[in-house]
């Protein structure tokens, strides 16, 4: 069985390994320069941050045994179960959130390897050489690719958020012990995480991501919703120190989850984060579901 994924974040990888253990070939083939997707890490003066996934939490089994195996190879970390919740700054615990010492997207990269993964080719339509085509990406993206029918209903049915992050960088740590936390009824700031805490080289680094309507504002020039987010994480976490400010833009962040695990019309099919809670794990899940029916 000759299979195409279109999209190497971790759905696509996820599907693409599960596929080629089983035995099918695979080749992968991604837009960007780097594979992850929204499981992203960026290199800033020569340090890499998360500006994508915040961190991941992994209570499906299945998930978990993959968790498993980077926690052994040193990729992953148990970070925190505790993070707080401003106004007020209280610590709110709840699941263990996993961390990567060398940055998210070095778990995406660490599936990839020994993959036929294409990088910097974007697919501007279903590939006719393949006996499955998988589309591992937003359903809004996963449109400009003219799937079937029934899969293009499902990616319309799909709502998805923006989100603009922030990566503020100052001359020292000044925030004691934060890890990270979840802004409440703020106009501008979502979240904030200590990017230096979870990584566990003590940079000091936030990362800080908006709310959408915030995002939705600044879609055209998210340049200028840099000074916008400093000054929230200024404010709300009662710092003085002037960050330097670099910032990225997800158009496509956050999704409403929809039924089921995939779509699928024929040899094409859908995954990714919509399909369940939006988050790593509900990525993987998907993808490995699609292996799984596949391989069946
Ligand atoms: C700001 C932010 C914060 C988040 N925080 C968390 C968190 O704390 N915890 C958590 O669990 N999850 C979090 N998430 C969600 C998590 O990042 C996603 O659920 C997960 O990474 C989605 O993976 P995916 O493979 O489904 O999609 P994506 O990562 O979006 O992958 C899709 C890939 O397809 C590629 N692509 C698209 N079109 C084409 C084309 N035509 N040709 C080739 N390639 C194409 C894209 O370049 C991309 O690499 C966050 C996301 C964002 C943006």
């Amino acid at each position: 069985m000759d299979v195409v994924v279109v999209g190497a974040g971790i759905a696509g990888l996820s599907c693409a390994r599960a596929l080629a253990e089983g035995g099918a070939r695979v080749r992968v083939a991604e837009r960007g320069r780097v594979v992850g997707g929204r499981l992203a890490s960026k290199r800033y003066d020569g340090r890499y941050a998360d500006i994508g996934a915040a961190y991941f939490v992994a209570d499906d089994p299945g998930f978990a045994a993959q968790v498993a195996k980077w926690e052994s190879g040193g990729l992953a970390r148990p970070w925190t179960d505790t993070l707080r919740v401003y106004p007020g700054g209280e610590p709110t615990t709840g699941p263990v959130r996993w961390a990567a010492p060398g940055g998210l997207r070095s778990l995406a990269a660490d599936l990839a390897q020994g993959l036929d993964v294409r990088l910097s080719t974007e697919l501007a339509s279903v590939p006719e050489d393949a006996d499955a085509v998988v589309l591992a990406m937003p359903g809004p993206q996963a449109l400009r690719l003219a799937p079937p029918p029934a899969v293009a209903a499902v990616a319309r049915a799909q709502t998805w958020k923006p989100v603009i992050a922030a990566v503020l960088t100052y001359p020292s740590r000044q925030w004691g012990d934060l890890r990270g936390a979840f802004v409440n009824g703020h106009p501008a700031l979502a979240t904030v995480c200590d990017d230096g805490n979870r990584r566990g080289d003590g940079a000091p680094v936030l990362v800080a991501h908006s709310t959408a309507e915030l995002a939705a504002r600044h879609l055209d020039n998210p340049e200028s919703a840099g000074p916008v987010l400093a000054d929230a994480v200024r404010e709300v976490l009662a710092l003085s120190a002037e960050p330097e400010v670099h910032v990225h833009r997800w158009t496509y962040a956050q999704p409403e989850q929809i039924d089921g695990p995939y779509a699928v019309d024929g040899r094409v099919w859908l995954c990714g984060d919509a399909f369940g809670r939006p988050r790593v794990e509900t990525a993987w899940l998907s993808g490995h579901a699609v292996a799984r029916a596949l391989l069946e």
